[in-house]
């Protein structure tokens, strides 16, 4: 007998369709003797629809009712698929994330998880039930519902496997496994049947769809075995571990659409001003990713970096309230724009990497505006018209 974490995402349960056939594979996990644990995300493309019914009341709705709103639509998806699983004849009990002893603390939209509280799941686990939690979802210390972050499922999965010292972690979804690129834009990407964590970690990171960063993150730090396989293909998936035996120089491409750049021009060059524009950002917790600066001609310099494209007007709002303060001339900002990374574990000992990707690029007509590298890691900022060809280019140059 084992414990078993699967998660369904939403395009595994975008219809009654789906849902049997993701309830289909709990039951015969179940039917096996083994003890069930089902994380669902909400259905299809239920969380867009939510956020824009929001939005269409106003922009600044309050993050607390947001996650009141946002919840409901993994909690339709848990009382679903515990419907299915009793009418299949297996035994099953739906939870939402307070219920599940799912503890966060009180960002509302990004909470974390501090703690899991596996009372209930147990009981429920040893009446010999399936037990279907909502993912994405969890109670603040006040007692509100919070949310975990867009694609939070996959964490509360692996959060629960590791509370619950799951013998492994299963994420089904619409693609059967971890590939070089998006399988779904890159035809000839091609599959890992295993990938270690932290080259998940940075795929995940620089835009790849497949895992939510935060749950390979964790799924490193408590060692819980994580699978993530097809919920219509049956086949073996990809596994990711800590030591992979043959490092890939690279084993992925991604690509990030979710960029914009500010350029902040005729700033002051002296000490402590960098210092004081980047605690201003985090202070408004904007998320800086990629920064450039040139060096400064005479007096004043520019700074050029990266932040989401939700988070633009927040940080242009600041900038601009704050010009004197900061001591800059003009602030620009370029939202057409995307990250093109590539990544892997054997990059560190590989020479030449950087320039194979540089020549690709160039050989497609893509003109390259910012890098940055870590040891794991080159991405490139490019313009959108240059995205599909940059991202073929790369791709085709490595795999
Ligand atoms: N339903 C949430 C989202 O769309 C969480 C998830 O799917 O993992 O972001
Ligand atoms: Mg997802």
């Amino acid at each position: 007998m084992a414990l078993i974490v699967e998660k369904f995402g939403g395009s595994s349960l975008a219809n009654t369709e789906k849902l049997r056939n993701a309830a289909g594979i709990a039951a015969s996990d179940y039917r096996k003797e083994n003890q069930v644990v089902v994380v669902v995300s909400a259905q299809g493309d239920a969380t867009d629809h939510l956020i824009a019914q929001a939005e269409a009341i106003g922009r600044r709705v309050s993050p607390r009712e947001m996650d009141v709103l946002l919840s409901t639509g993994e909690q339709a998806s848990m009382a679903l698929m515990a419907m299915m699983l009793t009418g299949m004849g297996v035994p099953a009990v739906s939870l939402c994330g307070w219920q599940a002893g799912i503890h966060t603390d009180a960002q509302h939209g990004v909470a974390r998880i501090d703690r899991i509280d596996t009372r209930r799941i147990r009981a429920e686990l040893d009446q010999n039930r399936v037990v279907v939690v909502a993912g994405f979802q969890g109670i603040a210390p006040s007692g509100d519902i919070t949310t975990i972050g867009r694609g939070g499922s996959d964490t509360t999965a692996v959060a629960l496997a590791a509370a619950l010292e799951a013998d492994v972690c299963r994420i089904y979804t619409d693609v059967d496994g971890v590939y070089s690129a998006d399988p779904r834009v890159i035809k000839n990407a091609v599959r890992h049947y295993e990938i270690d964590y932290d080259e998940m970690l940075e795929l995940a990171s620089q835009g790849a769809q497949v895992l939510h960063n935060r749950s390979v993150e964790m799924a490193k730090r408590f060692g819980v075995q994580l699978e993530v396989k097809s919920s219509f293909i049956n086949g073996v998936g990809t596994r990711v571990r800590e030591v992979v035996m043959e490092k890939r120089s690279v084993s992925g491409v991604a690509r990030d659409q979710n960029v914009a750049l500010i350029t902040i021009e005729g700033l002051r060059d002296q000490p402590g001003n960098i210092w004081r524009l980047f605690s201003a950002l985090t202070e408004q917790k904007i998320n800086v990713d990629i920064i450039l600066q040139p060096p400064a001609a005479g007096q004043r310099t520019s700074i050029t970096f990266s932040v989401p494209r939700e988070s633009l007007d927040h940080a242009v709002e600041m900038l601009t309230g704050s010009q004197s303060g900061l001591s800059y001339e003009s602030v620009s900002v370029d939202d057409r724009v995307c990250k093109i990374s590539i990544v892997g574990a054997g990059m560190a000992s590989d020479y030449g990497v950087a320039s194979r990707m540089f020549e690709a690029l160039y050989r497609a007509g893509v003109n390259v505006r910012c890098v940055t590298t870590s040891e794991i890691k080159i991405s490139v900022i490019v313009s959108e018209e240059d995205s599909d060809r940059g991202f073929i280019a790369v791709h085709d140059a490595f795999f």
